[in-house]
């Protein structure tokens, strides 16, 4: 089968050294099998997305060099009715609160499962088994995804969230690799469940390493420093991006091109990697 990729930025934020981590990561992957990937922008939160923040990410991902080969709607023009509709008698109505939920502890507990709600937030009814699954860099995993909750497919205000869609679209575009950052290993085990219940065969899993500051903040948590747009404005290269991603994956050379032939997916340091406060000195 034809490996299928995909870069699938979230248009709530601008893209950071983490981002390119993950889609360079992706890039190899797809390009190393002779694959296809695919670029689609998640914007199911329009609360959330702001169209510049879009602009911005091309901006970004043009200047890495990410090159696709095709793009995919994004989330806000697709219909995902029918993808509530297959998982009819796998849902159920949750009228909890975001306080309530928190004051049980976290994960939300299926308070609501056999209430027989006629309104409120859709939820999704996981199975209580422990999903195994491989990892193509950290490899055989073992997770319970009731540990994470039943998800939410549908907020009560009638928005799809990001749990569904991201199912959904990778199943609607023929993704069969998904690749992206650590914090996402475990929840993986409630993915995967979504995938089967859609009647799907679940993509290949590959999580890179998570790339975090010194003070354990995540990237995504900081504003401005690792940013892209930022480090092109303090006249940072790419090469001199790349140079430094790949580095830490042990992989040669200072652009994505020059590593496809040594690319392999368990490359590099396992644990999280610290970003230096500031990136090393510009040559000149
Ligand atoms: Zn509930």
């Amino acid at each position: 089968m034809p490996v299928v990729g995909r870069l699938a930025p979230t248009t709530s934020g601008h893209l950071h050294l983490g981002n390119a981590m993950a889609f360079g990561m992706a890039w190899l992957s797809t390009r190393s099998a002779g694959g296809r990937l695919l670029l689609r922008f998640e914007d199911v939160d329009r609360q959330r997305a702001r169209p510049e923040i879009e602009t911005s990410q091309r901006v970004d991902l043009d200047w890495l060099g990410l090159t696709v080969d095709e793009e995919r709607p994004p989330q806000c023009e697709r219909d995902y009715t029918p993808w509530l509709a297959a998982l009819s008698d796998r849902t159920y109505r949750c009228t909890c609160t975001r306080s309530q939920i928190r004051r049980t502890g976290g994960a939300y507990t299926g308070t609501c499962r056999d209430a027989g709600h006629a309104e409120g937030a859709l939820r999704f009814r996981l199975q209580d088994q422990v999903e195994t699954y491989y990892d193509r860099r950290f490899g055989s995993q073992r997770a319970r995804a009731l540990d994470f909750g039943d998800p939410v497919l549908q907020r009560r205000d009638g928005v799809v969230t990001y749990n569904l869609a991201v199912v959904a679209d990778d199943i609607a575009d023929g993704v069969t690799e998904v690749v992206r950052g650590a914090d996402l290993l475990g929840y993986t085990a409630v993915q995967i469940q979504l995938w089967e219940a859609f009647g799907a065969t679940p993509p290949t899993w590959l999580h890179g390493p998570l790339l975090r500051h010194r003070d354990g903040r995540k990237l995504s948590k900081s504003h401005g420093s690792t940013e892209i747009r930022s480090l092109r404005a303090a006249g940072h290269t790419p090469q001199h991006i790349w140079q430094l991603l790949l580095s830490w994956l042990d992989l040669p050379g200072d652009a994505l091109d020059q590593a496809v032939s040594s690319f392999s997916p368990t490359a590099g340091r396992l644990g999280p990697i610290e970003v230096p406060a500031q990136l090393a000195p510009i040559e000149t």
